[in-house]
């Protein structure tokens, strides 16, 4: 759970606390200090190494599988995933409990597919019973949307029992794993779904540039002639990658060359189960570290994710966040403003090549930075605390 050779940060590089991009690795960064022709075998045979070992992650259940990669930012990938997954007659039920459920809604008005959502709001996940009740009441939802860790309040999902309501209510499971796929288990034997995405620059520590798309191989083969956009149609790109090994268009080399080490480091670190253990503990340094600062989160202690943690801003009338932001960054530490429609927040992402250390410095540096600011609580308000108590509890 200690990384063996973590590298200072070079001076003038601090640790990025922001779920993607977050800190790399000196190899990883390393890897893109070459050239490669998307064409050529050499390319090709990375490509088929990042697809291969993408679906190993899936575990027991990935046979019946394929990993398709495309390009873009992970928006582009889910996008890509609903256009091409979701038929032009069919109906999604987005569940929601932040931004990135929000987005979804989003894209689906895009695509100007049908789509009702289940709206959990900042501080509750959505419970298998939940989405059971709302199947057996709208036959036409051909399709379940779920977000497996929800990055913006830190909130991890519980995906088995949405899968397991949405398989028994016989519709199929799109999952944005983006935050949490390569750190939290996803064996489709064990959670049946559909298809689910993730990003290069999240729980693998790779750098950005692409998403990736592990789906049912007969839902890859079905979702023929269902995309409107021709460079996000993931059957487009499945087939032609299956009969060339190339990508459609231009692959963003570099980033593909990183992250294949990336994907060797996550082997050798002993797999998914492995990554999931050092975020955890990452996670229970910072969060132990900050309440004995007087932090507190906005979750309670069931739904913390190994991923990202929310804290409320302390309600001392000192405590000015970009103050705060500014003060950590010039010890070395990039924070995440809050994503959340009512209370005021922030986040520090326990993701990338970041170990407890690493943890534990953050805490002290924030220990710093409340003195320099003459903080003398890092309590939130009441007012803050009330609402938790309302909405969360
Ligand atoms: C990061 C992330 C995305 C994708 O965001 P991009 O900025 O497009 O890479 C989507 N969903 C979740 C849950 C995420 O954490």
């Amino acid at each position: 759970m200690t990384l063996a050779a973590l590298p200072k940060p070079k001076l003038g590089e601090p640790y990025l606390l922001t779920p993607g991009p977050l800190t790399t690795s000196a190899e990883v960064k390393e890897a893109m200090l070459r050239d490669w022709g998307s064409w050529d075998g050499d390319f090709r045979a990375m490509t088929r190494e990042l697809r291969s070992r993408i679906l190993a992650m899936l575990g027991a259940g990935a046979d019946g599988f394929d990993c398709v990669p495309i390009q873009g930012s992970g928006t582009f990938a889910v996008e890509a995933m609903l256009a091409s997954f979701v038929p032009k007659t069919g109906k999604v039920l987005v569940l929601c409990n932040g931004a990135y459920g929000k987005r979804a809604v989003t894209i689906l008005e895009y695509l100007g597919r049908a789509h009702a959502v289940l709206d959990m709001g900042d501080y509750l996940p959505p419970r298998g019973a939940d989405v059971a009740r709302v199947l057996a009441e709208d036959a036409a939802i051909t399709h379940v949307l779920a977000v497996h860790c929800e990055t913006s309040s830190g909130i991890l999902n519980p995906l088995q029992e949405i899968a397991d309501a949405t398989q028994a209510a016989g519709r199929a499971l799109l999952v944005d794993s983006m935050s949490a796929f390569g750190a939290v288990p996803l064996d489709p034997s064990v959670t049946p779904f559909e298809a689910a995405v993730s990003s290069a620059n999240k729980c693998i520590e790779g750098v950005p540039g692409f998403g990736f798309v592990v789906a049912r191989t007969a839902a890859l083969e079905a979702a023929k002639g269902n995309s409107q956009s021709l460079s996000l149609d993931l059957h487009a790109q499945w087939a032609v990658m299956e009969q060339t090994g190339q990508w459609r268009f231009t692959p963003p080399t570099h980033v593909v060359a990183a992250f294949l080490v990336a994907l060797r480091a996550h082997e050798a670190e002993g797999g998914v189960a492995a990554r999931g253990a050092r975020y955890a503990n990452n996670r229970d340094v910072l969060v132990a570290g900050m309440r004995r600062l007087g932090f507190e989160t906005l979750l309670l202690d069931d739904w913390l994710s190994p991923i990202i943690t929310t804290f409320f801003c302390p309600a001392d009338p000192n405590f000015d966040f970009t103050q705060f932001y500014d003060r950590m960054k010039a010890r070395g530490f990039i924070l995440y403003p809050g994503k959340l429609t009512r209370a005021e927040s922030f986040r520090i992402g326990h993701i990338g090549h970041v170990d407890g250390a690493v943890m534990q410095a953050v805490v002290d540096a924030a220990s710093d930075v409340l003195t320099e600011m003459n903080v003398s609580s890092a309590a939130p308000s009441t007012a803050s605390l009330a609402e938790r108590q309302a909405h969360g509890e």
